[in-house]
């Protein structure tokens, strides 16, 4: 007879017991009850999953052995990243075991930041918060509460805003990356979202220092593009990358077009001037959806020039080429390249708004797909549509809620276009303040004494603050500052939403789901959240009722099965199948109730719906014309009230401050695709992954033209200090021809072996655009010093 699987396993343990006492003589040696009851030895399951990395929210599938996960691959059902995955999400396995990550809620015992803990139980930590937090409600100041929160898109981040609401604090407090590229798209398009590139469709691609395959919103998207598994006939999408160093991007590119520092725009404007001057733009696209392009008369009867007379006189194309550094011969070739290609795309990335100038010169590069009409179609720029969730009910507001919200939120004066809370103003508020107008800071994702540009404002902020509580799994260096962590669970532990970025222009829901089981001494943040809501009573307890963060992913998914339209993630067949129904205007429901329809989001890792309807006049622009305007009214009318200081499509070039004889070299800071900005610091083999450099490992480094090295007396290996007026830190020096003579290139988020971050972020001047306060990353000048 065949023996059963326990007395199988038994007869194991008593070999096994046997063998030992033969080994051990005088030993007796048995497995304990529990273990065996417990042990399933080799089985294997898979499961659907989403990367939470980064912003890219790509699709995994977890391979775990016995309940641990060994092994992340991609989920080739995600519409976007399509079974690709970066080395940051391999990486995921081992955060997963990272030997530092905290398994328990601590409370400080010493002195802030002095690392004094003891551990405490769940309940204990959740019932100091509720009380710190009840108290300041009760004593009616719950607009002393402030929460930052670092990228959390999807459910997370409604949880946390409708738990502010209900308490009543206006302080949520964005503490994640920022471009800035919403503002631009609200000016010309009256839509204020980031743009989506069709990429998948493009035919060129013309990058202005986006990042696409590093850091960008989603490497992914542009590997899948560039692969591009759809097209019958195998083409790849031209790409031609504009960037002011050899990157890694520039080396995908089939051109790298190197330029200064500061000129993207400037080049995008002499494009331009070709195009209008040879006749080369689409003329029909704007004669019919654009305003602005012409001269005209304003409601008080003045005159103004337009697009065409100021790009005109002012790009000739010459005048360009010594400007930007770039021949007159390639400006040309570019402009006609983009004329001629059926299906051009212009990507407009974050290096063009981190500069003095750069919402005007924002405006100057997506200029280009204005003139080529590649907009709300496809290849083109696209805006993509939210999944269609169902939202959380309204906030039931008492009278100290309703007291509370009524509140500025704190932070220092804002420019007029800057976002209305943003992390550093929100720490100097805090400082400016006599008396501290914030009691208690909740941090979320949010490790600003690391990422921060000042951190010793940051640093002044958080010992002026009396109580701060970090969600971080891991000690970094602001928790280190807390009176109580409540570590979340890690990505591959937890449930979440993950919506696809905006670069992607199709609505996706990635649903993470645990791959494993969670310590149980650790809470989810969402199920913390909804505990205190709960715990504090009233308004704020009705405002979230749910009884667990599962539960609210649930109910909103039922906004997606109501929604008539989509598919859970399928193959490239039902794919194509779906998105060709929805474009004949049919749809078939793939489950009649809604138990099977959520438990396929589960197997199959999300949601999406990849029919984008391109006659919708809404997609192309929400302005009251209804027309894309290249002068947009509420930037204009503010430039002319400065006092015609800066003029749209004239001051679009980032200056060269601070630059003096003894700093003379231009720092130009950027993120590497393995560690972003630091968050993965943690995962030292990170820096081993093979790039550019792939002799240069553990330390950061700065990236030196050879005849610079030269005259300063440097070697390829050398230890500087890499020192601005702000301040300074060490790197190693890398020898690289890929960086202009006149310019440094330092990656961010490197750690040393000492633990120490390397931010060069932190060395920069206080240059910022005066439109939207975001810091320019080219405007500081540093000197090397050996050490
Ligand atoms: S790109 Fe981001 S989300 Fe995708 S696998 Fe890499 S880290 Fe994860």
């Amino acid at each position: 007879m065949k023996p059963s699987r326990r007395e199988f396993l038994w007869t194991m343990g008593a070999a096994g017991t046997s063998v030992a006492l033969w080994r051990t003589h005088d030993a007796v040696w048995g497995v304990p009850e529990p273990v065996v009851r417990g042990f399933k030895p080799g089985i294997q399951q898979t499961l659907s999953s989403t990367c939470l990395i980064c912003p890219a929210r790509c699709g995994i599938r977890g391979r775990m052995m016995d309940g641990d996960l060994v092994s992340i691959s991609g989920n080739p059902l995600h519409p976007m990243s399509r079974g690709g995955l970066c080395p940051r999400g391999v990486a995921g396995v081992q955060l997963l075991y990272h030997p530092d990550r905290l398994t328990s809620p601590l409370i400080r015992e010493g002195a802030r930041g002095e690392g004094s803990w003891r551990e405490a139980s769940t309940e204990e930590a959740l019932e100091l918060i509720v009380q710190r937090l009840q108290g300041l409600r009760t004593a009616g100041r719950p607009e002393t509460v402030a929460l930052t929160a670092g990228y959390c898109a999807g459910s997370m981040q409604d949880v946390w805003r409708q738990f502010l609401a209900a308490y009543g604090s206006p302080n949520y407090i964005a503490d994640d990356y920022d471009d800035r590229t919403d503002t631009v798209m609200e000016l010309m398009h009256g839509i204020p979202r980031r743009p989506g590139f069709d990429l998948d469709r493009a035919d060129l691609v013309l990058s202005f220092g986006a990042p696409l395959f590093e850091s960008w919103w989603s490497p992914l998207q542009a590997f899948v593009a560039f692969a591009n598994p759809d097209a019958e006939d195998g083409e790849r999408p031209r790409f031609i990358q504009v960037d002011t160093r050899f990157s890694r991007t520039a080396a995908r590119a089939q051109e790298w077009v190197g330029i200064r520092p500061g000129t993207h725009a400037v080049l995008a404007l002499g494009i331009a001037y070709v195009m209008i001057r040879d006749e080369l733009y689409n003329a029909k696209f704007v004669a019919d959806h654009v305003s602005g392009f012409e001269d005209f008369v304003d409601a008080q009867g003045r005159q103004w020039e337009g697009y065409r007379s100021l790009v005109m006189r002012n790009y000739r194309t010459e005048e360009v080429s010594v400007r930007t550094g770039v021949s007159v011969e390639k400006i040309t070739s570019l402009a006609r390249l983009l004329a001629h290609s059926d299906r051009p795309v212009t990507v407009l990335g974050s290096d063009v708004t981190h500069t003095p100038n750069g919402l005007l010169a924002g405006l100057a590069v997506h200029s280009l797909n204005v003139l080529t009409g590649s907009l709300n179609r496809p290849g083109g720029v696209l805006f993509g549509k939210d999944p269609p969730l169902e939202p959380l009910a309204s906030p039931v507001m008492d009278a100290i809620a309703t007291t509370g919200l009524a509140h500025t939120p704190t932070g220092v004066t804002r420019p007029p276009f800057g976002t209305a809370t943003e992390a550093l103003s929100f720490a100097e508020g805090v400082v400016a303040a006599n008396e501290t107008p914030i009691e208690a800071l909740i941090l979320y994702y949010s490790n600003p004494l690391a990422s921060s540009a000042r951190p010793e404002v940051w640093k002044e902020a958080l010992e002026k603050i009396p109580f701060v509580v970090s969600f971080s799994p891991f000690m970094d260096q602001t928790a280190r500052f807390a009176d109580v962590i409540l570590p979340d669970l890690l990505p591959f532990e937890r449930w979440q939403d993950a919506p696809a970025p905006a670069s992607y222009p199709y609505a996706v829901w990635g649903l993470s789901q645990p791959l494993v089981e969670p310590p149980a001494t650790v809470m989810h943040t969402g199920d913390a959240v909804l505990a205190i809501a709960q715990a504090l009573g009233g308004t704020v307890a009705e405002s979230l009722p749910h009884d667990s963060f599962k539960s609210v992913l649930e109910a909103r998914a039922r906004g997606l099965f109501a929604a008539g339209r989509g598919l859970g993630f399928g193959d490239d067949f039902e794919r194509r199948n779906y998105r060709q129904m929805e474009e004949r205007g049919w749809w078939l429901p793939a489950h009649a109730e809604f138990k099977p329809f959520w438990q396929e989001l589960v197997e199959r890792g999300g949601w999406t719906d990849l029919f984008y309807d391109d006659t919708d006049p809404g997609g192309l622009a929400g302005t009251a014309s209804g027309r894309v305007d290249l002068m947009p009214s509420r930037l204009f009318d503010l430039l002319i009230a400065e006092g015609g200081r800066r003029a749209l499509y004239v001051d679009v070039a980032g200056s060269a401050e601070g630059d003096t004889e003894e700093l003379s070299l231009r720092l130009l800071p950027y993120k590497l695709s393995t560690l972003a900005s630091g968050t993965l610091a943690l995962e030292r083999w990170l820096a081993e992954v093979p790039g550019l450099f792939p002799h240069v490992v553990w330390l950061p480094w700065v990236e030196v033209h050879p005849e610079t090295a030269k005259r300063l007396g440097l070697d390829e290996g050398n230890m500087v200090w890499v020192i601005s007026q702000q301040r300074r830190y060490r790197a190693q020096v890398k020898i690289f021809p890929g960086t202009a003579p006149q310019n440094v290139c330092a990656p961010y988020g490197l750690p040393h072996p000492d633990g120490e971050l390397a931010n060069p972020l932190q060395l920069l001047n206080d240059t910022a655009d005066p439109l939207t306060g975001l810091r320019s990353w080219s405007s500081t000048f540093i000197r090397l010093e050996r050490i």
